[in-house]
């Protein structure tokens, strides 16, 4: 094969037909206000667990909406469940009990419940 001194970039397309969705639907199922969210950032900016860690909350729900369930149960250890951000959210999406949920949902996938 000829080098052309580069190489074609891998394809970055997400296959949402075929991603797990098993902490997704428990969720949608536990705390539906998760699909309420308008990705404002208001409970990222204002996150405690966010001020002393990389942790940001928007960034967990797209990897919920991408089934990407190692991420997911790296980003949700890290909350401290204080419970800001469901105070600061217009539309009141409650964040807190997400994290609940995803940390059930997380528990049920590895007793193989989910
Ligand atoms: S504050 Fe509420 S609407 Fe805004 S990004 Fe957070 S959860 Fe979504
Ligand atoms: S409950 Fe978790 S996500 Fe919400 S502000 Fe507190 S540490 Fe951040």
């Amino acid at each position: 094969m000829t080098d052309f001194g580069f190489t074609i970039n891998k394809p970055r397309v997400i296959d949402y037909d075929n991603t797990d969705k098993r902490v997704l639907k428990y969720l949608l199922a536990h705390e539906p206000s998760f699909n309420s969210c308008i990705f404002c950032g208001s409970c990222t900016a204002t996150c405690s667990a966010g001020n002393f860690t990389d942790f940001n909350i928007r960034k967990l729900k797209i990897f919920i909406r991408r089934g990407l369930t190692e991420e997911i149960a790296s980003e949700a250890e890290k909350c401290m469940l204080c419970g800001k951000c469901f105070l600061v959210c217009p539309r009141g999406v409650n964040n807190r009990n997400i994290i609940l949920k995803v940390r059930e949902a997380l528990t049920k996938i590895e007793s193989h419940e989910l």
